[in-house]
């Protein structure tokens, strides 16, 4: 594998989108140290690649593309339900490497940075530190860790039990510790026989507040596990900073939350793949119905939520069945548009909106930010699929985590596909 010592380089593009803008017409941009230090117009290429500078040519460049929603550990592919029964009970070793694999297919596609939702075993953390050294070939990954649910509740492959106030203030403050963020598992799973949500809420108003003012008096956020209008009434009334799924979603829940800027990840993909393959499990007709109106009912509430400036987040809930890590993005991407909203809207969901709700320093592609982007052969808005085969991915440098670390950072680290002009094996750099 050919390490990348490029500590310079060029890429000249037809256009190319900063996480909130496009910008049209040939451009030249410069990188240096993993670094954007250089945004001009035109194509500059012959003359820097004259002065020694490596040039990249693409069509369109775009940030990384972020999963605000996955579960490493878990693997979206197999749908046979024993399988996947038996996957939750393999050693840990292998539970590593399936959440290793899904992490490096996740940034192959494309995917340079992810939200990992919750498992119980500590994967998640392990992975994110794993994917902070340099060369690893893994996508970056911002860690929900542990979860908290109530006993004999949903949730136990990605949660602990808590109980009264005391054991909630204890346990969310020494998960803290080491989560990016405490994930809040507010309700069960849908009923998609029934169509709906039937049980009730896990916590109350009052425990669900509690959560999340000791997870923001340890400065984390909460990303709450919801659906149904009585669990969304909570989540919102609760403060919790982003809704996960939100299906059953309501016209003034959406408002409440533009009010008080809470997030929402609606995470099409597992529910679309149960009714696009309903004989994996085998559902009724009747089901396959209900199904089809829940996915309606959530575009129709996504158009709303655009039209009234709710941050969205594009997640996949990869690792559910059906759902694969790393190209379920694009298919995410894909169900906003379908749903009614801009190619740009989609992408922004994508990329800045996830990089500034994680309070990433640089959450757009500007001058000075880590260089994490996407080379592509087309624009997406006018060819989407060009966005399931990158030329080449460059994924920033590891941020350091603790204050006092090193100064200095190691180049952008390239990944190569196949046909890129870079060496024609599927690599990753560095
Ligand atoms: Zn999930």
């Amino acid at each position: 594998m050919r390490p990348n010592t490029d500590a310079r380089s060029t890429i000249v593009v037809d256009g190319w989108f900063d996480g909130e803008r496009r910008h049209a017409g040939p451009t030249t941009l410069k990188v240096v140290d993993g670094r954007l230090v250089g945004v001009t117009p035109g194509d500059h290429g012959r003359e820097l690649a004259g002065s020694g500078w490596p040039l990249e040519r693409g069509a369109f460049l775009l940030p990384g593309l972020v999963d605000a929603h996955v579960h490493l550990f878990l693997d979206g592919a197999p749908t046979d339900a024993k399988h996947r029964a038996d996957h939750l009970k393999r050693p840990l070793d292998e539970l590593m490497d399936a959440a290793r694999a899904s992490a490096r297919q996740t940034l192959q596609c494309g995917v340079t940075r992810v939200r990992d939702a919750g498992d119980r075993h500590g994967i998640n953390h392990r992975v994110r530190e794993e994917a902070r050294r340099c060369g690893s070939q893994l996508a970056h990954v911002r860690s929900a860790g542990l979860g908290v649910k109530r006993a004999k509740r949903y949730g136990a492959f990605m949660a602990a039990d808590v109980g009264d106030e005391a054991s909630i203030v204890r346990s969310v403050g020494e998960l803290t510790v080491e989560n990016d963020e405490i994930k809040l598992i507010l309700t069960g799973i849908i009923d998609f026989d029934a169509g709906a949500v039937t049980d009730e809420p896990q916590f109350t108003l009052d425990e669900a507040r509690l959560v999340v003012t000791t997870a923001h008096a340890h400065g984390r956020r909460v990303m709450a596990h919801c659906s149904g209008a009585k669990g969304l009434a909570v989540a919102v009334g609760a403060g919790v900073d982003s809704i996960e799924h939100g299906f059953f979603m309501d016209r003034e829940t959406l408002s409440k939350m533009r009010d008080a800027g809470l997030a929402w990840t609606p995470t099409f993909c597992p529910v679309h793949f149960q009714w696009a393959h309903p004989e994996a499990v085998g559902w009724s007709q009747n089901t396959v119905g209900n199904l089809r109106r829940i996915l309606d009912r959530h575009a129709e509430m996504l158009r709303v939520a655009h039209q009234l400036g709710v941050r969205l987040l594009v997640g996949t809930d990869a690792g559910s069945m059906g759902v694969e890590h790393g190209h379920a993005v694009v298919d995410e991407i894909g169900h906003f548009i379908a749903a009614g909203l801009p190619v740009d809207a989609a992408l922004h969901a994508a990329t800045a909106a996830p990089r500034s709700h994680f309070g990433d320093a640089h959450p757009r592609l500007e001058l000075g930010a880590p260089f994490e982007a996407l080379l592509l052969d087309a624009d997406p808005a006018r060819d989407l699929g060009a966005l399931r085969r990158p030329r080449r991915v460059w994924r920033a440098p590891a941020e350091h985590r603790f204050p006092g670390d090193a100064p200095g950072r190691p180049p952008a680290e390239g990944v190569s596909q196949p046909g890129s002009d870079a060496p024609s094996t599927r690599q990753v750099a560095a």
